[in-house]
């Protein structure tokens, strides 16, 4: 799944979206709710998106199968 914002989009990989582990891992580290894990299922929540401050936590976390593109920047990867 993907969402984009004005400045960030985030990409998940379908294995990580259904995973309700990781899902709910993603929705305690980031400190800008920018993921939601309602009922275990993965929710990127798009009004949140342009408040990523870069931290890098959600990569952290789940090291294969997210990434968040800097649309500000050709959609480098951080
Ligand atoms: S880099 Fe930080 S603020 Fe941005 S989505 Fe990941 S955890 Fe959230």
């Amino acid at each position: 799944m993907r969402k984009d914002g004005i400045f960030i989009a985030v990409e998940v990989d379908d294995a990580v979206a259904s995973d309700p582990a990781l899902a709910a891992k993603l929705a305690e580290v980031c400190p800008v709710d920018i993921f939601a894990a309602e009922g275990g299922a993965l929710e990127i929540v798009e009004k949140n998106l342009d408040e990523c401050v870069l931290c890098r936590l959600c990569l952290d976390a789940v090291p294969e199968g997210v990434r968040v593109l800097k649309l500000y920047e050709d959609g480098a990867a951080l």
